[in-house]
């Protein structure tokens, strides 16, 4: 049975509707999500609303925290807190009730997903080497994790004898006695320099996993977040996928 796995949306509609046609061609059963459904992007209602319809499960990123004042934006740079608090005027009560309701990470049969790190997804870390991610495999039991947050397709894979190896391929065979940490990229802002949507598949028979990417209305995006105000730099990076 194929699941797929979409993460970072960030209000990009365009990106959203684009990857969620090519889930349905391909016929998977079961779509999940992985955070930051919202800021940054024009559309976080219409997001939210097609995610709720379609995901079976949604967990909290740390712009869906930012939007409902769960989470500092201190951090944040000048553009993602000016889109915060315009994604936060911006969502209905229920959309709102709904975001502060999402856990910080969910277990399935065979993986956890969390938007950031295992270890503590609340601290909304950056998990990018080899070295961090080797402490993380102590936060999670079982050989399977799939996580976002950096917007990067990134697999990490630990061997049995305890070496690990960080992998940028988009076909990936689960092997016996290893364990992975797998990044799924962004639908809606990747950062990899290829600024098509990204999300995951999962083949749990096959015990498969694929990044796929997928082009979208790059310009009609870019036009709703001119259109809503929202800092030009926002637009401009959707086209170099950085
Ligand atoms: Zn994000």
């Amino acid at each position: 049975m194929l699941l797929a796995l979409i993460s970072d949306i960030h209000g990009n509609l365009q990106a959203l509707e684009a990857i969620l046609g090519r889930i349905e061609a391909m016929g998977i059963e079961e779509v999940v999500c992985l955070g930051d459904v919202v800021g940054y992007g024009a559309d976080p209602n219409a997001c939210l609303d097609r995610v709720r319809s379609v995901c079976t499960r949604v967990i909290m990123g740390n712009h869906d925290a930012a939007a409902v004042g769960m989470t500092s934006v201190e951090y944040f740079n000048s553009a993602a807190r000016t889109a915060a608090l315009w994604t936060g005027g911006q969502l209905s009560e229920e959309n709102k009730a709904y975001l502060r309701s999402l856990p910080y990470g969910a277990d399935f049969d065979r993986f956890r997903i969390v938007h950031a790190t295992p270890d503590d997804p609340p601290a909304w870390k950056y998990l990018l080497t080899a070295d961090s991610a080797l402490l993380q495999f102590d936060y999670f039991s079982g050989s399977l994790l799939f996580y976002g947050h950096t917007h990067v397709p990134l697999t990490f894979d630990l061997s049995e004898a305890g070496d690990i190896a960080v992998s940028e391929e988009y076909e990936l065979r689960l092997e016996e006695g290893h364990r992975y940490i797998i990044n799924t990229g962004s639908v809606g802002q990747p950062r990899d320099g290829d600024p098509r949507a990204a999300f995951a598949v999962f083949d749990r028979e096959k015990l498969r996993v694929t990044i796929l990417r997928e082009k979208y209305d790059i310009e009609l995006a870019q036009r709703a977040i001119l259109a809503a105000g929202l800092p030009p730099v926002l637009a401009d990076r959707l086209s170099y996928g950085s």
